[in-house]
């Protein structure tokens, strides 16, 4: 099982870390994923996956939610840190993909206009670097897809990380050829989900070959674990939800959305 997505540089899981570490391996969890949400934490997120051997591998990214009038500021801060690793170490591709980045309108317009700039100014740079890019848009679909469409015609690849949206949003998805991150959310017994995912009079299903498992740890944790510290092997509980969902064997989907997640961001085995 990979998990494409989780914060496991955070403060929830400092005081034990290697027995968090240990109990992911021992949950069948074979790799993970880490977005970092700014300048600071590209630092943090790279240091602390530099510990674990290739089984954490980072993203660098500027999130909406920390977009303020320096962000032009943190890009850069973000970028220099990339040459300056890829110089250090000598390892061409320090990171797997340009991440987390998107726009965020929900608790604030007031920094809308940076976001954008921050976004396309991140995505052009995915693009330079040949990368994929973890999308988190919340309050602000259409203006993220409208945006992300224009990008994927010129080559660019990722993943709408936390996936909960329309059938409609659905279809502009695959049509730009986008990945879906699947996670806890799907458990929910409110969570229309899985619905979108497999049943629709219009559509057909979208494709197993587009998702890819998430947990966004330490938020988000799936039932039965709800409103707790959320951890990577918890993405157990969003296959069995799938397997049920798309009606084929748990196996089935740990085997496609692990192919999924390798090609989309080019990990070996
Ligand atoms: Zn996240």
């Amino acid at each position: 099982m990979i998990d494409t997505h989780a914060h496991i540089d955070d403060e929830a899981y400092s005081q034990d870390f290697s027995e968090f570490i240990d109990r992911q391996r021992s949950g069948r969890v074979s790799r993970i994923l880490v977005p970092a949400t700014n300048a600071a934490s590209c630092r943090s997120v790279y240091q602390l996956c530099s510990t674990l051997d290739g089984y954490a591998l980072p993203a660098f990214g500027l999130h909406p939610e920390d977009v303020r009038e320096d962000w032009q500021e943190q890009i850069s801060q973000i970028k220099s840190y990339y040459r300056h690793i890829i110089d250090s170490t000598g390892n061409s591709r320090p990171i797997v993909a340009v991440g987390e980045i998107g726009l965020d309108y929900h608790f604030s317009v007031e920094y809308k206009k940076e976001q954008l700039l921050a976004l396309r100014s991140q995505l052009d740079w995915a693009l330079e670097l040949s990368l994929p890019v973890m999308i988190h848009t919340r309050d602000s679909t259409d203006d993220c897809i409208s945006l992300l469409e224009q990008y994927a015609k010129r080559g660019l690849q990722g993943v709408m990380h936390c996936f909960s949206g329309s059938r409609e949003t659905a279809e502009r998805i695959i049509n730009m050829g986008f990945y879906f991150g699947i996670g806890g959310v799907i458990t929910f017994k409110n969570s229309r989900l899985a619905d979108t995912l497999t049943h629709s009079e219009r559509f057909d299903k979208v494709p197993l070959e587009r998702l890819v498992l998430e947990t966004d740890c330490p938020y988000m944790a799936p039932v039965p674990y709800r409103g707790q510290t959320n951890e990577p092997r918890y993405i157990d509980y969003v296959i069995e939800r799938l397997a049920q969902a798309y009606q084929v064997s748990k196996q089935t989907i740990e085997q496609q959305t692990d192919s999924n997640a390798k090609r989309l961001f080019r990990l070996n085995d």
